[in-house]
């Protein structure tokens, strides 16, 4: 299986931000923490398999507490009653509307069409800086209060447990154009979630990914723009979005794993533009053909780059949605994607 050890904010984009705040060391220790607690989550599956095993998709949420310690104390466990502290209400509720789209709209029981228990810890650590999966459980940091103000969002929730999907089914390696696939999947799955649970058609929608990310003061919309895609952000705190909109632009770089959350944008931009082409609801007719295309039987391999999953997508699209090739097609070329 391939694994995703990045959080929600990638190392480089949190080695940025620390460089442009140096007086703030919350995000050095972010990124050590994300790495330590990556290893820890591992260990963890294998000592306690019972805890991951097939089970009812049933919500856990626990509370860190500031601590470091996971899982936690347990806070909210399905079929519990709301508690007072919102947070953890929230990601009940999240978990819930991530449950809700992969049985709806993908026909998964849970992440790993097992039912595994969907499990996540809030308030972990003081103002960490991340969100993240760590392929058996979430886990949510409440963010400093200067740059960052929650991470506990339906979109979050729903893009990191997308990579749990990628994982359990074309297991895109995370590097370089597979990885911005993988990276490119669950923005779409998270921003889908959002949609669903609002009913949003596709014209109706920011297609942003991780609106009140940011505290106000703060000059961005979100993480990214799936539209607009480098244009989500430009603040002396956070630099600029450095994500292309088409290949000509494409990052061929070291950093961020030859670019998985910065030519993301490229796949990004193609599936919002397509959506917007066939009108009505994104999660229907324009996600069937990608869900095929990442997770059915006619999938990517694990090492597909951009121009093999754009010719998947059209193989699957004759398959499944004829009418809509010349307009896939087109979304495709408009980033600069040619296929035939
Ligand atoms: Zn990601």
């Amino acid at each position: 299986m391939n694994k995703v050890i990045d959080g929600f904010l990638y190392a480089d984009f949190l080695v940025e931000v620390a460089r442009r705040n140096p007086n703030n060391t919350r995000f050095l220790e972010t990124i050590l923490e994300t790495q330590r607690l990556y290893k820890k989550g591992l260990i963890q599956r294998a000592r306690f398999p019972r805890l991951f095993a097939a089970g009812n998709s049933e919500r856990r949420i626990y509370d860190a507490k500031n601590s470091t310690r996971l899982p936690g104390n347990k806070a909210r466990f399905e079929g519990d009653k709301a508690v007072s502290d919102l947070v953890i209400n929230n990601a009940y509720d999240f978990h819930g509307e991530v449950r809700q789209f992969l049985l709806d709209i993908e026909n998964r029981k849970s992440i790993d069409d097992n039912g595994m228990p969907l499990i996540g810890t809030v308030h972990y650590g003081k103002n960490y800086n991340n969100a993240f999966w760590n392929s058996a459980q979430m886990t949510y940091g409440d963010g400093d209060g200067e740059i960052f103000q929650t991470f506990v969002l339906d979109d979050v929730v729903g893009h990191e447990m997308h990579h749990g999907v990628t994982e359990h089914t074309s297991g895109l390696e995370y590097s370089g154009q597979s990885g911005a696939l993988n990276e490119h999947f669950s923005d779409v799955g998270g921003v889908l979630v959002r949609q669903y649970k609002l009913k949003l058609p596709a014209d109706k929608d920011s297609w942003l990914v991780g609106p009140g990310l940011f505290m106000p003061e703060i000059n961005g919309r979100a993480l990214r723009d799936m539209l607009n895609p480098g244009t989500a952000y430009d603040d002396k705190k956070i630099g600029k979005d450095p994500q292309p909109a088409h290949m000509k632009d494409l990052y061929t770089g070291w950093g961020d794993n030859g670019g998985v959350h910065i030519n993301s944008g490229i796949p990004n931009k193609a599936f919002a533009t397509f959506a917007q082409a066939v009108g009505g609801n994104a999660w229907e007719r324009p996600f069937a053909i990608w869900y095929a295309t990442n997770c059915g039987d006619n999938r990517v391999s694990s090492n597909a780059d951009f121009n093999a999953f754009a010719l998947k997508t059209l193989e699957n699209c004759r398959k499944l949605d004829k009418e809509l090739v010349d307009a896939l097609r087109g979304a495709w070329a408009g980033v600069g994607v040619e296929v035939k």
